[in-house]
């Protein structure tokens, strides 16, 4: 084998290198002896291989800190004395990045960290890449030399792989790392992270996409390994094909697009390449997805722009499920693995329609380490009523599958290996939730009638097929929001007419007699849809979003109407339009309407009867033409999550501001009166569908200012029907009405005393 010096340009011609190391690696890691003294040899082996004048291994602790473990060339003594600490040096940026560093003359580098104890001051150029398991840094391999001078690519892949080889053994056990975790794990081991979907849960954990233990890396027969690599490739695309014809049968819409995306990568080339090239460079089939698939992750890590990383993200997921293809765990389990009762599934990272594939019956609780609560996944995780908590930093590594944990979804926080002491207290906390949710589900045949006799309308907030089952689930009258966004929102590309119809009918079809509103698309502001790539904007809470956006791009909104309209059939069909600010813009969606339905009639298609037409009052403005508004509309429902917003000009999404004003404030109450009065004067239904009416005090303030028709999430419903069956709104109106005739302040602790006195359920 050709071995160049350094002088060449090259520390050695790689890819001779590369398999000469695999194949010295797999001998040293056969011997029996100490984890130690292979980490020794390891370095011993690679620094002469790469003719390397240093080769180093560093670990990460516990603490996040990295330990100099091993090393070829630095000082001996600096072995177990070394530590750099979280993103310290140029070892540190190494492993927080998760990406090679390679500098010709490390020492004048800002981010060098001199010590001493190593000798290492004589060493110019410096190469550091992260040993990556699963995406996660367990250390970091360094080679240094004397002259400066740039480290190739070849060179880069070679230690890349290397340190693969590494991180496969320091898993395994074979060495007994620091990065193993070896120790006994603590009980109570608490993650904080946000609540994203609420509720508690307790259970046993089950990995979203488990690894596949790797345990052969080097190839003895690298034909073979590309033979079953490219077997493994085509199931992969047979069994995604069949999955995508059979999810036409099974579902109206949003899994499909996902494995449509994962189709399209199944045959990207460049993907199949570095596979190829992988197995090429002597690593067995599994290896090399395993090797690719790092590459992927640590891209991912870096990635601002959400979109790219949902992408990088499903790349990745594929690259799982040609694991399981390779290892035979084939066919629908590949997709689809079974769950014991009582799961709590953990992700690192996790996709709306990954969710959707597993169990509703046995899944209980959701942790995600990347995740927001604005996120889609907990869009879905609320949809599906599990307790799901996001941002849990860190708990990959502190996990195993099987472990028991407690999902706090109030509290936004994750017990791994609770004690006695803990599951007690939390089992007593889940009993009396229980116990609640008992109460609500007797309620549900009863009609929400207040003790002064007025029946009010409860509806449920929807946006996705599987929220269908709650209008059961909760009694409610119908489905006053049904928030069409949300499944172009987990979608991967546009759907199209014929998905869109698909979802439409199953809604209609799902709810029967009750009605259903269709809010028309409310895209814009904080709901993005990453394939409809717009501008930037400013101030997207105020910029092109609803109405605004439809009007302008009129074909997305005729589109939608159209497949409302074909879903309908004969069947009535309700429409409301969101962000509203004037009323012409009613009579412009009107006219598209009106386009639409003319030519259904011209195609001899049914339309729908009757149709109506409403609008969502969320725009102050509105508030100053409520006569002329009523006239051009069939109904109005009351967004309060953004009248709110914009009446105080407050960010709902931002913490400081959102809370900042409440809802019960006087000013707020008597806008929604006035718009309640308005309706009446014109016998125009008002309705309200904003998160406040799902909250019995407020929702008690609401209808005493006379609304009699609210929308929530369903699982508000048993708490809002429980309180209205205490209610007297007789009552509560003469209670209410002084106040808002001369207060100006929030009227909270005054109404609470009131519903204290009068023993409502709250
Ligand atoms: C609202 O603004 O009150 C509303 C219900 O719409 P969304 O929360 O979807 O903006
Ligand atoms: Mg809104």
């Amino acid at each position: 084998m050709p071995k160049r010096s350094i002088e060449d340009g090259h520390l050695a011609s790689t890819e001779p290198t590369l398999r000469l190391i695999l194949r010295r690696l797999r001998e040293t890691m056969a011997e029996t002896s100490d984890g130690q003294r292979r980490l020794d040899k390891i370095v011993r082996l690679v620094s002469s291989l790469m003719v390397a004048e240093v080769c180093s291994i560093y670990l990460r602790r516990q603490d996040q800190s990295l330990e100099l473990f091993a090393t070829e060339g630095l000082n001996a003594s600096a072995v177990h004395n070394t530590f750099m600490k979280r993103g310290e040096g140029l070892v540190g940026r190494c492993a927080e990045l998760a990406l090679p560093v390679n500098e010709p003359d490390a020492q004048s580098h800002p981010a060098f960290s001199y010590r001493p104890e190593t000798g290492e001051e004589i060493y110019h150029s410096f190469l550091a890449v992260p040993i990556l398991r699963g995406g996660e840094v367990l250390g970091v391999l360094t080679v240094q030399n004397k002259t400066p001078r740039h480290y190739s690519d070849d060179d880069v892949e070679a230690l890349q792989t290397t340190a693969m080889v590494l991180a496969e053994h320091l898993v395994s056990g074979v060495v007994p790392s620091l990065a193993s975790g070896g120790a006994s794990r603590p009980l109570d081991d608490l993650v904080r992270g946000q609540a994203i979907a609420e509720g508690l849960a307790l259970g046993h954990v089950v990995l979203h996409a488990p690894r596949v233990a790797v345990t052969e890396l080097i190839a003895t027969d690298t034909p073979a390994e590309l033979e079953r690599l490219e077997a493994a490739i085509a199931e992969l695309k047979s069994t995604l094909d069949a999955l995508i014809s059979q999810s036409h049968l099974e579902r109206a819409g949003e899994h499909r697009d996902v494995l449509e995306a994962y189709r399209m990568f199944a045959n990207d080339r460049g993907w199949q390449r570095r596979l190829i090239e992988a197995v090429k460079s002597g690593l067995t089939a599994e290896a090399a997805v395993e090797q690719v698939q790092n590459r992927t992750r640590a891209r991912m890590l870096r990635l601002q722009d959400p979109f790219w990383r949902d992408r990088l993200r499903d790349l990745d997921d594929l690259s799982d499920r040609l694991l399981r293809v390779l290892v035979g765990i084939a066919g629908k389990d590949v997709l689809r693995p079974e769950l014991p009762p009582d799961t709590i599934i953990v992700a690192r990272s996790m996709g709306a329609a990954d969710l959707l594939d597993y169990d509703r019956e046995k899944l209980k609780g959701l942790v995600i380490e990347e995740s927001s609560s604005h996120s889609h996944v907990a869009i879905v995780a609320r949809a599906l009523g599990i307790a799901a908590v996001g941002g849990a930093r860190g708990i990959m590594e502190r996990i195993e599958p099987g472990c028991s944990v407690i999902v706090d979804a109030e509290a936004g926080e994750v017990y791994i290996r609770p004690s006695p002491q803990v599951v007690s207290l939390y089992s007593d906390k889940a009993r009396f939730r229980a116990r609640r949710q008992r109460q609500y589900d007797a309620l549900r045949g009863k009609p929400a009638m207040t003790r002064d006799g007025q029946r009010i309308d409860l509806h449920i907030n929807a946006g996705l097929p599987v929220d269908m089952a709650h209008l059961d689930e909760a009694g409610a009258d119908g489905i006053g929001l049904y928030r069409t966004e949300l499944q172009f929102m987990i979608a991967s590309s546009l759907p199209r007419l014929d998905r869109q119809t698909a979802t439409y009918r199953a809604v209609l079809d799902a709810a029967g007699k009750r009605p259903v509103v269709f809010r028309t698309l409310d895209i814009g502001g904080d709901k993005v849809l990453p394939y409809l790539r717009n501008e930037p904007e400013e101030n997207p809470a105020l910029g092109w979003r609803g109405v605004r956006l439809a009007l302008d791009r009129p074909a997305l909104l005729q589109t939608q109407l159209r497949a409302m309209i074909r879903a309908a059939g004969t069947r009535p069909l309700t429409l409301m339009v969101p962000m509203v600010s004037e009323v012409a813009e009613i009579h412009a969606v009107r006219a598209l309407v009106e386009g639409e339905l003319e030519r259904a009639r011209r195609r001899r298609f049914d339309v729908p009867s009757p149709l109506r037409l409403g609008i969502m009052i969320e725009v102050p403005s509105l508030l100053f033409a409520l006569d002329d508004l009523m006239q051009a509309v069939d109904f109005v429902s009351i967004g309060s999550n953004d009248l709110m917003q914009y009446l105080y000009a407050a960010d709902r999404g931002n913490e400081r501001v959102g809370v900042r004003f409440d809802p019960l404030g006087v000013p707020f109450l008597r806008a929604i009166r006035s718009v309640v009065d308005a309706g009446r004067r014109h016998g125009r239904p008002v309705s309200l569908c904003g998160e406040m009416g799902g909250r019995p005090l407020e929702a008690v303030a609401l209808l005493a200012v006379g609304l009699r028709s609210l929308s929530m999430a369903p699982a508000s419903i048993g708490p809002v029907k429980a309180m209205i069956l205490s209610l007297d709104i007789a009552r509560a109106a003469a209670f209410v009405e002084p106040i808002l005739a001369s207060g100006s302040g929030s009227i909270r602790e005054e109404l609470a005393r009131f519903a204290e006195n009068e023993g409502l359920e709250i």
